[in-house]
């Protein structure tokens, strides 16, 4: 594979941009290899500066559920940017989109746009530290809220893969509010919350990880949180920023059926523009300012063309539920193409799968918590990424991420991922 365009814009970007990237984990440092330049996608697609097709499995990390260049997203976009780019005001597409969005996940009543999930987690705790009155939260080990300081600790994605779940600059001040489990664990939440008794804020968790690869909640592991945080007046925090409008229409909390307080969103929910949205209970979401004294604003907060953007993108799932059938279709061919494999190679590995979501772990244990996310074998699996690139498969460059499935992935698409992960396994473990 030519990549000679991208090696050397690699070495240029170094000069102005650290380590060449605007976000680490592009930077292909878990994966080895120079990362690649990309200059367009389509559908499926990803077309890189060298002229490289790949069939992506990351889907800029999780918002283009419908594929690149979706015709309604596109059309809503352009028609946006007619009639202007920002406006630091109220619009009507505003009201839309929150009028949307409460509709689709029901545990939101009222919703607060911001432009990144980082922003949604950030606001989301201070909020619940506001309307508690208290200092402190807990979260788990391995579960990754963006790069807010507080959350900065144990953190999954990026942080784990660039060795550095715990980053330097987080004050020790501010580490000490972050109380630590791990994931899976209800009796170790409970033992903490006994601990720090009337202290406790909020408990923030991705109900369904997707930042130590994809991890399934143990049977009644939520709803013992959510039995805890009532008893306990602490409030539950459902980091659906990967999981909300992907796993269904409602996120995580309609597949498991349990209702958080508080939910903060991202990806999706802006069309493949930057944007994050937190909501939940109308008396909690009043205690955002201007109504109420916890404050959190945004100069392009609720932007119009990536209200635009989002609003299509949701009226779509809204309006063809089918979608999520199919995606699950899709994931599971690909799933059971993958197991087949691994059967008849005689390997252990663990996979996971829920609907448009799956992992391929490198270890034979099963994959529950953070401790069994690290005894995966990270090198191989940056040989193997290289091996799928080779064959025109572009996955998450990192063995701590989740797949992503688009609606543009289809059954001839299925079968190239399905014989490249074949070859592939068969190239590194020659
Ligand atoms: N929360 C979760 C569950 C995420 O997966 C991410 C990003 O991957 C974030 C928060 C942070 O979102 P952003 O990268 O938009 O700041």
């Amino acid at each position: 594979m030519k990549i000679d365009i991208s090696k050397s814009l690699f070495e240029k970007a170094q000069q102005f941009i650290p380590g060449g990237v605007n976000s680490p984990v592009r930077a292909f440092k878990a994966v080895g290899g120079d990362p690649l330049f990309i200059k367009k996608a389509d559908g499926p697609y990803l077309y890189d500066e060298d002229g490289n097709a790949f069939i992506e499995l990351i889907n800029s990390w999780g918002p283009l559920i419908l594929g690149h260049n979706h015709p309604a997203i596109k059309e809503a976009i352009l028609k946006a940017t007619e009639l202007g780019t920002s406006f630091g005001a109220p619009t009507a597409k505003e009201i839309e989109i929150a009028d949307l969005i409460t509709q689709m996940v029901p545990s939101v009543e009222k919703v607060r746009m911001v432009n990144s999930g980082t922003e949604a987690t950030m606001s989301a705790v201070r909020l619940a530290r506001g309307y508690t009155g208290k200092d402190k939260f807990i979260k788990f080990e391995g579960n990754y809220h963006g790069h807010g300081d507080s959350f900065l600790i144990a953190a999954g994605s990026g942080a784990i893969t660039m060795g550095m779940p715990n980053s330097p600059g987080v004050t020790q001040g501010t580490a000490r509010d972050t109380l630590l489990a791990p994931h899976n664990d209800l009796k170790a939440v409970e033992e903490l919350v006994e601990a720090n008794k009337g202290e406790v804020a909020a408990i923030i968790l991705e109900p369904v990880p997707g930042n130590m690869g994809l991890i399934l909640p143990k049977k009644g592991f939520l709803e013992g949180l959510r039995k805890l945080c009532d008893r306990e007046g602490i409030i539950l925090i459902f980091d659906e920023v990967m999981t909300g409008f992907r796993l269904a229409p409602g996120g995580a909390q309609e597949v498991f059926d349990v209702t958080p307080d508080l939910t903060t969103m991202g990806k999706i929910i802006g069309g493949g523009m930057p944007v994050g949205a937190y909501g939940g209970k109308k008396e909690i979401m009043e205690f955002v300012s201007p109504t109420g004294p916890v404050y959190q604003a945004g100069t392009l907060s609720g932007n119009p063309i990536a209200m635009a953007a989002g609003y299509a993108m949701l009226k779509h799932l809204h309006d063809n539920p089918s979608i999520y059938q199919e995606l699950d279709k899709t994931g599971g061919k690909i799933v059971g193409g993958f197991k087949d494999t691994l059967q008849r190679l005689g390997l252990n590995y663990s996979m996971t799968h829920l609907g448009s979501m799956f992992s391929l772990f490198f270890t034979d244990k099963e994959v529950v918590d953070f401790e069994t996310a690290k005894s995966c074998d990270t090198q191989l699996f940056g040989k193997y990424f290289q091996a799928m690139l080779s064959r025109g498969v572009y996955l998450a460059p990192s063995q701590f991420e989740s797949f992503f499935l688009s609606t543009a992935i289809k059954d001839e698409h299925v079968q190239h991922i399905v014989q490249a992960n074949e070859d592939s396994l068969k190239e590194v473990l020659d």
